[in-house]
């Protein structure tokens, strides 16, 4: 076991603070890693906050990891030393249900092992994640990121960055495709971002109208602000897809009747209970309501060769480990301009 310093919280909705905690020895599938950037995701907010009701304490958040290997185990084939990787969401799976063979090691039957929060097969105990010195990784579930790329904005990609490219490409987006992307935090900027590298007419759909440049820099064609009724309305039934990145409960019918006869909105965003869904708003005009979770591993290296190739990252703002507390009010208040990133070097200091 090694013991390294992470920071963490004790107790529910507690600030986060310095702990030591300990890595499994290497096992002969094994990379690890010096971590040296981590992405600040809405879901480390909620576990700290035990909103999903399934924390265990200490909760050391972090799934948007990047580092250099800095040893690997002696059956590792596709890593080495020095080599420039990235951590998502999940560190192990069972590997042979259906679900795992199907690449979608997020569904896996037996259920995934979550970076944080999730149980660590070899020592039985919770799963610790990014905001730490390092973390050590079964092969299979570390990325090769791409060496083009601002290293430090590559983070985001690890969480944000598939959580929307998945449902983008699973529903076929496409050219000339009127697609709305919901609430522009994380998840949403890397959403307009892959819509429009996708070829699709983005409209940003926020609740915020300050917000409406920065939508048009990232690559919206338009800004709808769903507050305003009037211009909800003049959009009604005109779009072929709309992504959901609400993070809490909130009414869905106003969003339902954007839709187009037989398209779908895919909701990422609020695990947790709705407002009462109006059925007339799915019946007319047959449309759906879908969810979808991160993304399996395969896809995740398709979607960071997919950034290597049209030179996409996360529009980030740098923040030191002992700032996490005050970045954590920011997202709550839908102030994050549009990942905060820890230097992990600040957690030596
Ligand atoms: P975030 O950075 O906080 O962004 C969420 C945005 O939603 C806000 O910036 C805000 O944008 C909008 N919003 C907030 N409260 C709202 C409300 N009451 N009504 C309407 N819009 C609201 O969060 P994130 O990191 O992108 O994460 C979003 C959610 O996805 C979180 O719940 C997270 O846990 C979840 N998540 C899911 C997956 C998955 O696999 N399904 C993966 C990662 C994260 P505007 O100011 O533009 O309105
Ligand atoms: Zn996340």
């Amino acid at each position: 076991m090694n013991k390294i310093k992470a920071y963490g919280a004790d107790e529910q909705g507690a600030n986060l603070k310095e702990m030591t905690i300990e890595r499994r020895d290497l096992q002969p599938n094994d990379v690890q890693i010096k971590i040296t950037y981590c992405g600040v995701c809405h879901s480390d907010i909620h576990q700290v906050d035990n909103d999903w009701n399934n924390s265990k304490y200490p909760v050391v958040p972090g799934h948007e990891i990047i580092g250099r290997v800095v040893a690997v185990g002696d059956d590792v084939k596709n890593y080495k030393k020095d080599d420039l990787v990235g951590v998502g969401c999940m560190v192990d799976s069972c590997q042979e249900c259906g679900a795992c063979e199907d690449d979608m090691e997020q569904f896996c039957e037996k259920g995934m092992t979550a970076t944080y929060n999730g149980k660590n097969k070899h020592t039985g105990k919770n799963t610790y994640g990014g905001y730490s010195e390092m973390i050590v990784v079964r092969e299979e579930f570390v990325l090769s990121v791409p060496n083009n790329l601002d290293e430090k904005a590559t983070a985001p990609l690890l969480c944000a960055g598939i959580t929307t490219y998945s449902p983008l490409a699973h529903w076929n987006v496409k050219k000339g495709d009127k697609v709305g992307v919901i609430g522009l935090g994380g998840l949403g900027h890397m959403g307009i971002k892959f819509a429009h590298a996708m070829g699709a007419h983005v409209v940003m759909i926020t609740t915020s109208p300050g917000k409406a440049e920065d939508a048009k820099s990232l690559g919206a064609d338009e800004v709808l602000i769903s507050k305003d009724e009037e211009a909800m309305k003049k959009h009604q039934g005109s779009f072929d897809f709309l992504l959901n990145t609400v993070p809490v409960k909130h009414d869905i019918n106003p969003y339902l009747q954007l839709l187009k006869r037989d398209s779908t909105m895919v909701m990422v965003g609020a695990i947790e209970p709705l407002e009462p869904m109006h059925g007339g708003n799915l019946i007319m005009g047959r449309k759906r309501v879908a969810g979808s979770l991160i993304g399996g591993i395969k896809e995740t290296q398709e979607m960071l060769d997919f950034c290597g190739k049209h030179n996409i990252v996360s529009d980030i703002e740098m923040i030191n480990m002992d700032n996490i507390n005050d970045a954590y009010q920011r997202v709550k208040d839908s102030d994050v301009k549009y990942r905060f990133v820890i230097d992990m070097e600040s957690l030596k200091n």
